[in-house]
């Protein structure tokens, strides 16, 4: 099996003034593509109920640049690429349809009409890196300065242009980089953690450690509001208007940076530290996001710092899983559900409110943080999928050594080990073990700068 996964290195561009304009330009155009596509594709589902292939789509593009001259200024594969976004949109569009048919409270809506374009992407051609790396070069645009900060590791497969809200530019590279080539494997080590998400702390751990949320994420929320009462009072479409919509934006783009840094920061130490990782999967369905961060947690649903602490997990697990996937250590996500409420030492359901911080066990007397409690529950849960697959005898592993593999449990009796080794794409083999069905793939899709 190989095993490989996908890592993006993001840099600041400083296009200059005319470079601007000309990608601004190539934005726009883009977006009316994207526009006019997916009215087609939607005309096509109204009347079919199946979508427009990308053959077509790219058939329909070549027809429409021979009538539009101006579709000259955008490279091919860029405009080609378009193409991929609605048939991505499509294809996510069913898979909505589909689990609103399996009872999912989803909401099937059409994919939707683009006000403005943020990117652009060139697939494998038109772009390169000269000057020993200080300039990008582009098609049709020249060389744009570019800081590389940190070293582009794996086969460069896409990049994409974009522009932020503040007005900065990026350029992201999408690398591929397959388990032999990725290098720095640590020295083994054999210990082992779990590590439990939540609202209250950032996260606790099996060991009982604890990280509490960084502080900016409270003083964030604060500046933000500040900001945002000051933007309403603006009159729409003023100047002043605008001013405040770029501090919020460039505010924005501040706290992730900061936020990423923390991220960046934890999971590397944690990645050194233990060999064997076990974290929650998270976004398994949207029934169990409910079930963990109810209706008593109004007050946080509404908030910013939810919003935040939202993204941080899934980033803080992304950073995780392709970290220890180059490290050679193995992370194994697994479903969080009844881990808090388990007893960790006598394994008792112990039913508590969200509100309740401490787990005190009446069947054995444990008294412990509930989130040390979960971390625990989780380790184990996630040690016990790996026996079940190491036990698996005509099946090799969850994939090679240091390959990430994510295990969910579905209801009833069934658990399956999941990953995908390009978004979306699942190569998975199914197999059986005694009334269990497991399903085994390799590694991930990782992105820490979508
Ligand atoms: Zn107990």
């Amino acid at each position: 099996m190989q095993a490989g996964s996908m890592r993006s290195f993001k840099f600041r561009i400083y296009p200059s003034k005319k470079q601007e304009l000309a990608l601004s330009n190539q934005l726009e155009l883009t977006k009316k593509l994207y526009n006019l596509l997916l009215k087609e594709a939607n005309r096509k589902y109204k009347k079919e109920k199946k979508s427009l292939t990308r053959f077509d789509m790219n058939k329909y593009i070549t027809i429409f640049k021979a009538e539009h001259a101006e579709y000259q200024a955008v490279h091919s594969q860029a405009l080609q690429n378009v193409s991929d976004r609605v048939s991505k949109a499509y294809s996510n569009f069913f898979k909505r349809i589909r689990r609103k048919k399996a009872g999912r409270y989803v909401k099937a809506g059409f994919p939707r009409f683009k006000r403005f374009m943020k990117s652009i992407t060139y697939p494998q051609s038109g772009f390169e890196l000269i000057e020993d790396s200080r300039r990008l070069g582009l098609s049709k645009l020249g060389g744009i300065p570019i800081r590389i900060h940190r070293k582009v590791t794996g086969k460069i497969k896409t990049l994409t242009i974009k522009r932020e809200l503040s007005g900065k530019w990026f350029a992201i590279f999408s690398c591929y980089s397959s388990a032999s080539t990725n290098a720095t494997k640590l020295p083994f080590c054999n210990k082992s953690v779990g590590i439990d998400v939540g609202i209250q702390k950032f996260a606790a751990f099996s060991n009982g450690e604890i990280v509490s949320n960084p502080k900016f994420y409270a003083e964030a929320e604060n500046k933000m509001k500040r900001i945002q009462r000051r933007l309403s009072r603006k009159e729409k479409r003023s100047m002043n208007r605008n001013k405040a919509r770029l501090t919020l934006a460039k505010l924005h783009e501040k706290i992730s940076g900061q936020r990423d840094d923390f991220l960046h920061k934890l999971s590397r130490k944690i990645v050194y530290e233990y060999s064997f990782i076990a974290a929650e999967k998270l976004n398994v369905s949207d029934m169990m996001r409910t079930n963990k961060f109810n209706h008593k947690n109004r007050a946080h649903y509404n908030s910013f710092s939810k919003h935040i602490s939202d993204a941080s997990w899934n980033k803080f697990i992304q950073m995780l899983s392709y970290k220890a996937e180059s490290a050679g250590r193995k992370l194994i996500c697994v479903d969080p559900r009844g881990t808090s409420q388990e007893c960790n030492n006598c394994h008792q359901i112990v039913k508590k409110e969200l509100s309740e911080r401490v787990h005190h066990c009446p069947f054995c007397n444990v008294t412990i943080d509930r989130d040390i409690n979960a971390a625990i529950n989780i380790l184990r849960k996630a040690e016990r999928l790996e026996l079940i697959s190491n036990d698996e005898p005509n099946k090799t592993t969850a994939g090679p050594a240091g390959s990430q593999a994510c295990a969910i449990s579905f209801k009833g009796n069934a658990t399956s080990f999941h990953s995908a080794e390009t978004a979306g794409r699942d190569r998975a083999d199914t197999l059986s073990h005694k009334d269990k069905a497991s399903t085994v793939c390799e590694a991930g899709t990782i992105c820490d700068a979508a």
